[in-house]
């Protein structure tokens, strides 16, 4: 598993990359900066390690609570979390849930000090009139969400690969460890 930092940094260094190919394809450079927006948001806050007590975790400062029943309901790397696809799928609906929840709570409090008049219906049109009219930029956000949450995943594969060849090259220390303490009680 590589660091927090080491993270940060593969997320840092591959953005270039992803402006190129987000350029692209979207010819468009509101949008690439969405996904870049995206990427860097999934590679530095809403990130895999989100299952754990990690940098991404603590980046999200008093609010970083919300990730505590994901922490506990999700084993760390397992596919929920760390799964191409359906690990930003999972948080993405996760966090929307908080969200829904942190609306409902603004406008009840808005209504109730009599400042809005609004039901759950018209907050729930407006959210849809919101996602329908700017899909794109949607689309490009979970995009780089999913991109920033890839260059995770592969870091992570690629330092358990190199882990596990080490281990296989590395003489057995315990072993030795054993026979040097047989070799001293004699
Ligand atoms: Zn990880």
């Amino acid at each position: 598993m590589s660091s927090g930092r080491t993270h940060d940094r593969i997320t840092l260094w591959a953005l270039p990359l992803v402006v190129l190919v987000a350029f692209q394809v979207t010819l468009s450079g509101w949008l690439t900066a969405v996904v870049c927006l995206g990427f860097m948001l999934g590679g530095w806050v809403l990130g895999p390690d989100l299952d754990i007590h990690s940098v991404q975790y603590k980046r999200w400062g008093w609010l970083r609570w919300i990730w505590l029943p994901y922490r506990g309901r999700i084993r760390h790397r397992s596919r929920w979390s760390h799964g191409p696809l359906i690990g930003t799928a999972v948080r993405v609906l996760y966090l929307s849930l908080w969200l829904s929840l942190g609306g409902i709570i603004a406008v009840d409090l808005l209504n109730s000090a009599q400042r809005t008049a609004l039901s759950w219906g018209d907050l729930a049109g407006g959210l849809r009139w919101v996602l329908v009219t700017y899909w794109p930029w949607w689309l490009a956000l979970v995009v780089g969400l999913e991109l920033g949450a890839l260059s995770h995943y592969v870091a992570d594969w690629l330092s358990s690969a190199a882990k596990k060849k080490r281990r296989k090259t590395r003489p057995k220390p315990k072993l030795k460890r054993r026979a040097s303490r047989s070799v001293k009680r004699r």
